[in-house]
């Protein structure tokens, strides 16, 4: 859980009654979160604000976002993600999960919860394209971290609002990155800042285990 994910306020309840009645059945296995943000398709009425526009590599999945900046944005080095990304770290850009919207709702999503290592929709999970697998998103409980290599950015200006501030679980990483940036242990904030390496003496070590956790 990130800090912004912390001070977020509950997003507002708008369960109707059969709704409210079903998710306190704990064993009934309700279908409720397809009707709410991310997943809810638009409304005939319902204004929604296309700053941002992705699709995967196969254009199944479409989505935008609403929100210009994101709330942040990080890179990630835990060995899950370099496994699930097939990659030395992860780009991640948080937004809230009211700023997102799938053109086709929970359709032609795959899930994946890494604690469970079942496909499921349990949070927090991973979200990728069922045809293609193009990574879309790590879907929390309140917040969305938005992978963002596949957001339609032209614009060098605008670019930088996905940035990222720092890394996370830079104790687990395959390569240094000099790049001035907090690398914590962990998770921001909530875990040891490490040194950053001298440029000179920056290394890769894909083959060798230099991770001492
Ligand atoms: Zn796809
Ligand atoms: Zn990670």
């Amino acid at each position: 859980m990130t800090k912004q994910d912390q001070q977020q306020k509950p997003p507002q309840d708008h369960m109707s009654k059969s709704r409210a009645a079903a998710a306190e059945d704990p064993n009934k296995d309700n279908d409720d979160w397809k009707s709410k943000p991310p997943y809810r398709t638009t409304e005939k009425n319902e204004h929604f604000d296309k700053i941002w526009t992705a699709h995967c590599s196969c254009e199944r999945v479409k989505y935008w976002l609403s929100r210009e900046k994101p709330l942040a944005s990080k890179y990630c080095h835990c060995r899950d993600c370099q496994s699930l990304h097939g990659a030395p770290f992860q780009w991640a850009a948080v937004f809230h999960k009211e700023d997102l919207h799938f053109e086709k709702g929970a359709e032609g999503l795959a899930f994946y919860n890494t604690a469970d290592k079942q496909t499921h929709h349990k949070l927090p999970c991973k979200v990728s394209c069922a045809y293609c697998h193009t990574p879309i998103m790590d879907e929390g409980r309140k917040m969305v971290l938005m992978f963002p290599g596949i957001i339609k950015v032209e614009d060098p200006e605008h670019k930088k609002y996905f940035d990222p501030q720092c890394h996370i679980f830079y104790k687990q990483r395959i390569v240094d990155i000099s790049d001035g940036k907090p690398k914590w242990t962990g998770l921001d904030e909530d875990s040891d800042l490490m040194e950053d390496v001298e440029a000179e003496n920056i290394e890769s070590v894909v083959g060798r285990d230099k991770v001492d956790s």
